[in-house]
């Protein structure tokens, strides 16, 4: 039912209950006590009624009341008042009275009315026999008084139920509208904008509530935007060698040519199409990342064979761009690493260290173990990184200078795969630099055994 299913009304409805529930309870005790005062009081009046009776005085029972006296064998000897008790109904509290135990009885009158008696002996001392003198009075009074009661407590109890109840609703609205807010807000929002925030400026839970909300919205939106530019920072890469490959062929298509013009068309098409494979496979390998599907092969990796190993492929292409080339491996440092992926690190940023930095320049590749860490540092002597740019250069897609990068092969990539790769294998990657100067990357990877399954950002 869709009223149960509403906090409100379930909410309203607890608080009811446990008011009806304190609200008989405090009534049934306050009911018991009145019952047990009265009734009380009225023995305490019958008891003294009795006392007058041993007094010589002439006794006039009231209009409520009635007197009886029984000889010492039980048989009624006079009998006072204008109410009548079948008698017989007392000869069990006679023959206590006459054993010596006063005692109480409540029943009715012979006109139905209920009627509270009391019985008493005493020695008659004119014929020195024992008398048993019954007081009564009705208790219709008292019987009154109660119903009263009833009645008020019935009246009282339906007027605070419809009072709680309807204050519990307006009470149980206040509390709930900010949740009403919260939901109007997250109906509001899509997946194509995640701009809206929730408008509770309270400090209690659903205030909480409402900033744990806003804040799981705005990395949301913060994440779709980064992924909205990244699928078109990609696009756009590939976009443009592709549209260089089409109008180096149409235009190579457009008229009869030379053997030589169809050779340089070609040429460009395959250089545009490596470079489009290029993006492709990072791509590739930064979307399996993120799906956390990319598998590493953890082995023992010798980090100065793979780096002197390295080094042999980059210095050529180093000297051709006239730039001197050291390697330094003192320490012989093992890490427990995937092979072909720290060599994709590390020629990641050689690469960038070679495209970077001009003609009589020098690139120095160190290794040492520092503190259970093995240290590679790539230093160069090229145009550097304005600071400004350092915070960025790991970001997906970002290069400092756009189209020097594109002409030297850059896709804005390689850093951000770098870094994947070292985090994953619970390393890190530092950079210092000064515009002019040159730039270092160190990477710094634990040299003990790794556990690491997948490439991505590893658990804490
Ligand atoms: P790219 O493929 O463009 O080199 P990276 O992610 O490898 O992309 O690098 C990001 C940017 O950082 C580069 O575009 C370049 O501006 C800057 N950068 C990286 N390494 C160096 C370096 N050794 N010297 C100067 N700038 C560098």
């Amino acid at each position: 039912m869709k009223f149960f299913k509403s906090i409100r009304t379930r909410l309203t409805l607890w608080y009811l209950t446990v008011m009806v529930i304190l609200l008989l309870m405090f009534s049934s005790v306050a009911y018991i006590m009145l019952d047990h005062n009265l009734y009380q009081n009225l023995d305490n009046a019958l008891r003294a009624k009795s006392t007058q009776l041993n007094a010589p005085s002439v006794i006039i029972p009231q209009s409520d009341e009635i007197l009886l006296s029984f000889n010492y064998n039980g048989t009624l000897n006079q009998e006072i008042g204008t109410i009548t008790v079948d008698t017989s109904k007392l000869s069990g509290l006679v023959k206590q009275a006459l054993s010596g135990q006063n005692s109480y009885l409540t029943t009715v009158t012979t006109a139905n009315q209920g009627i509270r008696l009391y019985a008493t002996s005493f020695l008659n001392l004119f014929n020195d026999q024992t008398v048993v003198v019954v007081v009564g009075r009705l208790t219709t009074e008292i019987t009154d008084v109660l119903h009263t009661f009833m009645y008020i407590i019935i009246f009282a109890m339906i007027g605070v139920i419809v009072l709680a109840g309807l204050g519990g609703l307006f009470l149980a609205d206040r509390v709930l509208r900010p949740v009403e807010r919260i939901t109007k807000t997250a109906q509001k929002i899509e997946g194509s904008d995640l701009s809206q925030r929730i408008d509770v400026k309270t400090d209690d839970e659903l205030g909480r509530l409402a900033v744990t909300l806003n804040e799981m919205i705005g990395r949301l939106e913060e994440s779709f935007s980064r992924q909205r530019q990244f699928t078109a920072d990609a696009s756009h890469e590939l976009r443009t060698p592709l549209a260089i490959m089409q109008a180096e062929a149409t235009l190579a298509l457009s008229k009869e040519r030379a053997p030589d013009d169809y050779r340089k068309a070609l040429e460009t098409i395959s250089q545009e199409s490596d470079h489009m494979s290029s993006v492709i496979g990072k791509l590739l390998f930064l979307a399996r990342s993120d799906a956390g599907k990319e598998q590493l092969n953890f082995e023992d990796v010798d980090l100065k064979e793979l780096i002197i190993g390295l080094a042999a492929n980059i210095e050529a292409f180093a000297q051709d761009k006239g730039i001197k080339f050291t390697v330094d491996t003192k320490d012989d440092v093992n890490v427990s690493g995937d092979k072909v992926k720290l060599r994709q690190l590390f020629t990641n940023i050689l690469e960038n260290a070679v495209r970077y930095t001009p003609a009589d320049g020098k690139i120095s590749i160190s290794l040492l173990e520092k503190e259970s860490n093995a240290v590679v540092s790539i230093s160069d002597t090229g145009i550097g990184i304005p600071p400004e740019h350092l915070p960025h250069i790991f970001e997906r897609f970002y290069r400092v200078d756009k189209a020097r990068a594109r002409a030297d092969g850059g896709v804005g990539l390689g850093l951000a795969i770098a870094k994947i790769i070292a985090e994953s294998h619970k390393g890190k990657i530092q950079v210092e630099s000064e515009v002019g100067k040159g730039t270092t990357f160190i990477v710094s990877i634990p040299v003990k055994v790794l556990t690491q399954q997948h490439v991505g950002i590893p658990a804490e």
